[in-house]
């Protein structure tokens, strides 16, 4: 159990110096109480204290990576129990079920790292394969996890309750980081020693969370860190509350047994694809580290990864992308200006349309704080003046032989402030849908 604020607050310097990010010794010692600052942040804690409040400022539930390369998932970490409350800051990872006497092992894996989707500039894909051995042997389980690794960048989890069969596969991967699935109460005391040779993750699976106490706490006293926990729950209501108890217990009851990320199966939750996307999508949202499905097929695993992104945006901070000057299809003096907001989706969208249109030309993207153009201009921050101030200083005008800019549409009330900012130029009025923009860019003239 960890330290109350009050606790923490004996151990500080008490100088209120600031230098933390508060302003008050009392304030840091609550917020490290909380999970929500780390001990590193204050430079004068002694070592003696340091030492007694390790516990305290770990994290309410460890973060850890998962795997290797561009796959790597990082987990844990979170410090809330509601997106709105802050925000979830590791994305949970996507696997699909791979069994290492399938024969269609390399074309699987070819497939499932092919799914890759560019969204708002990020890019969308499953990171994980979950490789059951079912032979029970070392040599096909290692061979099949080679495979997936020679023909894809996916990380895997190595699914084998047998120790003397994981042990030489774990050895053999390590360098791969791969998540060791899992330690029971039958086989505790060897996957402990395989974790802690290879520095791999271990999965935990207990038959309930008091199981999964017990199995952690021996784990942590043995001296491994780095734990996943699998309920045991295998129905959709068992694994709903669970996963709730789970959190709750770590956040506030700050329970170190269970501050953990999770592994949660889809795929036992639904007997089609379809069945287990459902589950999978409430999964989300509520908590899971990672989540396996049976199959991963892009009708499922593309919605879920939208899902992902939109749960793991942080609310209080609109997605953005730097203001200024975006050259797109090589433009010249004589090419066409057009200027919108810095609200990534709207960034993304007329920049797809204008690439699209094969028109050279200038995109002016003028900082609104990441809101979209309608809601910039009733905030006040898409408007003629400062639009022409933001032009006058970004350079466009030394680039540009003609005065003339394109606003979107929808901010049409706003040409004749522009002009008065602007003076000589001509303010033209776009289009109001960005799928407009490439029928209006072709009629350009300088
Ligand atoms: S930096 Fe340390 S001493 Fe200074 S206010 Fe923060 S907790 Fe107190």
């Amino acid at each position: 159990m960890g330290l109350t604020g009050i606790q923490i607050y004996k151990l500080l310097p008490k100088t209120n110096c600031g230098e933390c990010g508060v302003p008050t010794c009392l304030a840091f010692a609550m917020n490290l109480a909380a999970g929500k600052a780390e001990l590193d942040s204050c430079p004068y804690v002694s070592e003696e204290a340091r030492e007694q409040l390790a516990e305290a400022s770990a994290p309410p539930i460890r973060p850890l990576t998962v795997g290797y390369g561009d796959t790597a998932v990082k987990i844990g970490g979170e410090t809330v129990l509601f997106r709105h409350e802050k925000t979830f800051y590791n994305p949970c990872g996507f696997a699909g079920v791979i069994r290492d006497t399938d024969e269609d092992i390399a074309e699987k894996a070819k497939r499932w790292a092919g799914y890759q989707w560019e969204r708002v500039g990020l890019n969308l894909r499953p990171e994980l394969v979950f490789l059951k051995c079912e032979s029970g042997d070392a040599t096909t389980f290692e061979k099949a996890a080679r495979t997936v690794v020679d023909n894809s960048d996916l990380s895997l989890i190595l699914a084998c309750e047998a120790p003397e069969v994981l042990a030489p596969v774990a050895k053999a991967l390590a360098d791969k980081h791969p998540l060791l699935y899992a330690a029971t109460n039958a086989n505790a005391d060897k996957m402990c020693a395989i974790a802690g040779e290879t520095g791999c993750p271990l999965a935990v699976r207990g038959v309930d969370l008091e199981e999964v106490m017990e199995l952690t706490n021996e784990l942590t006293e043995a001296g491994l860190k780095d734990l996943v926990i699998d309920s045991g729950a295998r129905d959709l209501p068992g694994v709903f509350q669970d996963q709730v108890a789970i959190r709750r217990a770590a956040l506030l009851e700050q329970n170190r047994a269970l501050g953990f990320p999770t592994i949660c199966f889809a795929n036992s939750l639904g007997e089609t694809l379809a069945e287990q996307t459902a589950a999978a999508a409430m999964l989300v949202p509520k908590y899971a580290g990672l989540i396996v499905l049976d199959d991963l097929q892009p009708e499922s695993i593309f919605p879920l990864l939208v899902e992902r992104l939109n749960i793991y945006t942080d609310p209080q901070r609109p997605m953005t992308v730097t203001p200024g000057i975006y050259e797109i299809n090589n433009p010249d003096e004589k090419s066409p200006v057009c200027v919108t907001s810095n609200f990534s989706l709207t960034y993304f969208i007329v920049t797809g349309e204008i690439e699209a249109s094969r028109v050279p030309t200038w995109l002016l993207i003028m900082d609104t704080e990441g809101l979209s153009v309608l809601t910039a201009w009733a905030a006040g921050k898409f408007v003629g003046d400062a639009i022409g101030i933001f032009m006058k200083k970004c350079g466009i005008i030394e680039k540009v032989s003609h005065k003339k800019v394109i606003i979107p549409g929808y901010a049409a009330s706003i040409a004749g402030d522009l002009e008065e900012e602007l003076v000589d130029w001509e303010v033209l009025i776009g289009p109001r849908e960005a799928a407009a923009l490439p029928a209006y860019l072709k009629e350009w003239k300088a």
